[in-house]
């Protein structure tokens, strides 16, 4: 039986070949005798799935050696708070404020940091478009500069990370990348350190994902909380206290499911991360058309900084709204109902929804805009 086609903003749909797995496993996992959630941090059977995760993640992003991969707990909010702690050293901080998110952690960074500077801002387009690199005006002797790179909300994404030297910035570079990670490749010359909670793209809420370059750690300020010191987890391979256990087993299995997947041809074929971004792209190419070449629907965001991920988009006629996403159940698409900051619709298309998954909700917008003409 077809499942649905969940386009949850998040937590959002996994794939439904990881949640077979995940349940064949659940009283049982490998002939242990036990369940993953009741399997010590510290015994063997976990510390292999710990380290297969690990290994996993770091093959599929292809992080480089000097990069250290955390597993933690908090979320992207607490995040906001655990950067300036462990990397502020008590100076000054760049944003770039593009949306919801990163507002809200230039915010929390105010309570860390000596200063925090804006060093551009989209709110002039209402969170359209994004300010041109060129236009930045980075900070001297700021301790990092830190971006969304993807704006859940909004609906706007980096598809180019900024390369801070050719702004004349030494600053590294912190991404929020918790609702694009695994969608596309990281360059990480241009990335000192990357988080993400893993509720999007990656498994089931309570695991953070915090990728940093090592020469960054170690000079967390006096008050940062040890669990959330980025040197004690890394030291401690991020068993210093209990680790989200569970949801690093699901990330495990998302990466296992990552690393299967192709797309193409012949000596055109694809594998991992390359053919997710390949899927991804036909899948948002998909989705905007449909929206742009509509007269009932459309969508705000300035082309070249759409979202593949987060596609946010309006009916012309709102008193059609309830009715719109009333039709929409009915044909197993859920939770299409935007964001209640922005209204309307959106439509959240990670690495688990399938083309047809988009095509199907193509389809639905047509028949719903024929109806009602
Ligand atoms: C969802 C999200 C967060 C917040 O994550 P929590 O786990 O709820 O703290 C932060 N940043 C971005 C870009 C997100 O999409």
């Amino acid at each position: 039986m077809q499942r649905p086609y969940n386009f949850s903003a998040g937590p959002a749909a996994i794939p439904e070949d990881v949640l077979r797995q995940a349940a064949s496993e659940m009283l049982d996992w490998h002939g242990s005798g036990m369940g993953v959630m009741e399997m010590s941090h510290r015994g063997k059977e976990f510390i292999s799935i710990y380290e297969a995760a690990e290994a996993g993640l770091r093959s599929l992003l292809a992080v480089p050696p000097e990069f250290k991969i955390l597993f933690m707990q908090g979320g992207g909010l607490a995040e906001n708070a655990i950067v300036p702690l462990n990397l502020s050293r008590a100076a000054g901080v760049d944003f770039v404020v593009t949306g919801s998110w990163s507002q809200k952690s230039q915010k929390e960074a105010r309570k860390y940091a000596a200063e925090v500077n804006i060093a551009a801002s989209g709110e002039a387009s209402g969170f359209t478009t994004l300010p041109d690199p060129a236009s930045w005006t980075p900070s001297v002797g700021a301790s990092y500069l830190h971006i969304c790179s993807n704006e859940t909300i909004n609906g706007v994404e980096f598809h180019e990370l900024p390369d801070l030297k050719a702004l004349g910035s030494d600053a590294p570079l912190v991404i929020d990348f918790s609702s694009h990670v695994a969608s596309r490749p990281v360059d990480w010359s241009r990335v000192g350190l990357a988080f993400g909670g893993a509720q999007k793209n990656l498994g089931p809420a309570g695991l953070t994902i915090v990728v940093v370059r090592e020469d960054l750690i170690g000079q967390a300020l006096p008050a940062c909380p040890s669990a959330f010191d980025y040197q004690l987890v890394a030291d401690n391979r991020s068993m210093y206290n209990t680790p989200p256990t569970w949801g690093i087993y699901m990330a495990g299995l998302v990466f296992d499911w990552l690393a299967r997947q192709s797309e193409g041809e012949g000596a055109g074929e694809v594998r991992g991360i390359a053919a997710m971004e390949r899927r991804n792209i036909a899948k948002a190419e998909l989705l905007y058309g449909a929206v742009d070449g509509s007269g009932l629907y459309y969508n705000k965001v300035a082309p070249n900084c759409r979202s593949r991920m987060n596609v946010p988009f309006f009916l012309r006629d709102e008193a059609l709204n309830d009715a719109f996403l009333a039709g929409a159940r009915e044909r197993g698409l859920l939770q299409l109902k935007g964001h209640k900051s922005v209204g309307g619709m959106r439509a959240s298309i990670y690495n688990a929804m399938p083309l047809a998954g988009v095509q199907a909700l193509v389809d639905y917008l047509r028949e719903f805009e024929k109806t009602r003409a």
